[in-house]
């Protein structure tokens, strides 16, 4: 048609012979060229609309806010969500000074890097994964015990870092917003004062390689990680503004706590009198001073300023983590049950049964899920493809199945 010889792109001009490809809209073409260039201009804009997202959602989410989102995926821990919640606001609050920082005279606002003392399975990983979750930003976990001092077999501390780029598709603006947990931080104490020791290579050493990361540095970073890839370019990435969240079971603190209460309950200082101190968590009442005892060095403790605790979790709060935050295990399990059209049901008595073995076998809420999988492993295996649209589990029930599971086992999984 002679019509169509005339067609060209409405954004450029071209003709139709000079595209590869011409789309047709109601009154206008578009060439392939300006598509390209327009979904460039929109990756840009998305990308900076979501730089802006940082400053938008600081002064969305209050401290008060902070701990309801919380709140939605964890029990109790009333006192280490608040603490935490507050840390949070302000290093993001710092983060809006810095952006609008003009005048240099400002009061430099510091960064609040966390400690968190409590026992195996209490949930300090779940509280920084939450936060990461809510704030948007990547998430990294790094085991201290494998860090090394740098020249020694194990993982350099830089690759901390390798981690967070990952978890941020290698975006290293969005790595540099993010949170890391350094779990098991306890481990990497000195190892008492031995000086026959001739070189603590898993402790003190690394807590001094820890220090710059912690406080905000430029550190080249591996991106592929480790020492196996030679060649790799090294990417500088800013730690400033990357929020610690360390984690640690400390065992044995408690003695240093109650030594310590003791020590001021005998003096005129006595802060806290005997009969008030609460045995059982002795670990609310932790201090710096503790964890200096305990064999990490005060320049460590003092780029981790805000010190929290979790309790230890008692039946009344394993049973509510069984059923209670918005992804629950038992949430979890119904909805694998719902996709192959089965309702599944937990009686009152089964779920109490699940909490007591947790507790009897000293597995904690780590525990639950492998209690959990093996209530629930027959019926998931048996029932998808078959009739039954339908399973209860009573006391009963469960604890034939347990008694089929060995404990051991279950020990092993948590
Ligand atoms: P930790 O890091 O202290 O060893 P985690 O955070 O890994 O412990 O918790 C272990 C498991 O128990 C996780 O599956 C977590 O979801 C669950 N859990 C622990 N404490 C709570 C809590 N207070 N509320 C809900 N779930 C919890």
């Amino acid at each position: 048609m002679a019509k169509e010889e005339i067609l060209e792109c409405s954004f450029c001009g071209r003709k139709k012979a000079e595209t590869d490809l011409l789309i047709a809209g109601l009154d206008a073409h578009i060439c392939d060229k300006c598509i390209e260039q327009a979904h460039g201009i929109v990756l840009e804009e998305v990308a900076d609309g979501k730089s802006d997202n940082l400053s938008l959602e600081i002064e969305l989410k209050k401290p008060v806010e902070i701990k309801a989102f919380i709140d939605q995926y964890m029990i109790g821990q009333t006192d280490a969500k608040r603490v935490m919640s507050v840390a949070v606001y302000n290093h993001y609050k710092r983060l809006l000074q810095k952006k609008k920082k003009d005048d240099d005279d400002e009061i430099e606002i510091e960064k609040s890097n966390m400690i968190i003392v409590g026992e195996t399975g209490t949930g300090k990983t779940l509280i920084a994964r939450t936060i990461a979750r809510m704030l948007n930003v990547p998430f990294a976990i790094v085991d201290a015990t494998v860090l090394t001092e740098a020249g020694y077999v194990g993982e350099d501390v830089e690759t901390i870092l390798t981690r967070l780029l990952q978890a941020a598709d290698y975006n290293v603006e969005k790595a540099q917003r993010g949170i890391v947990f350094i779990d098991e931080v306890d481990k990497i104490a000195r190892k008492g004062d031995n000086p026959s020791i001739t070189r603590d290579v898993s402790g003190e050493g690394v807590q001094q390689a820890l220090l710059k990361l912690l406080e905000g540095t430029i550190v080249n970073v591996p991106p592929k990680g480790g020492r196996k890839h030679p060649d790799q370019k090294f990417v500088e990435v800013d730690t400033t503004n990357i929020l610690f969240i360390a984690g640690g079971a400390f065992s044995g603190i408690d003695k240093v706590i109650s030594k310590r209460l003791n020590r001021q309950a005998v003096g005129y200082s006595a802060s806290i009198s005997t009969d008030k101190v609460d045995d059982e968590n002795l670990l609310q009442y932790v201090l710096p001073t503790d964890l200096k005892s305990f064999g990490l060095i005060p320049e460590i403790i003092g780029r981790l300023p805000v010190l929290t605790h979790m309790n230890p979790l008692d039946e009344e709060t394993l049973r509510a983590i069984l059923t209670e935050p918005k992804n629950s295990l038992v949430k979890q399990y119904l909805k694998l049950f719902e996709m192959d059209d089965i309702t599944l049901s937990f009686d009152e008595k089964a779920l109490h049964f699940i909490v007591e073995k947790a507790v009897e076998y000293k597995l904690g809420a780590r525990g639950l899920r492998s209690l959990c999988e093996a209530i629930l492993t027959d019926g998931m295996f048996e029932l998808p493809g078959t009739d039954v649209k339908e399973l209860q589990i009573t006391k009963k029930y469960a604890e034939a199945k347990i008694s089929k599971a060995k404990i051991k086992q279950l020990k092993a999984v948590s």
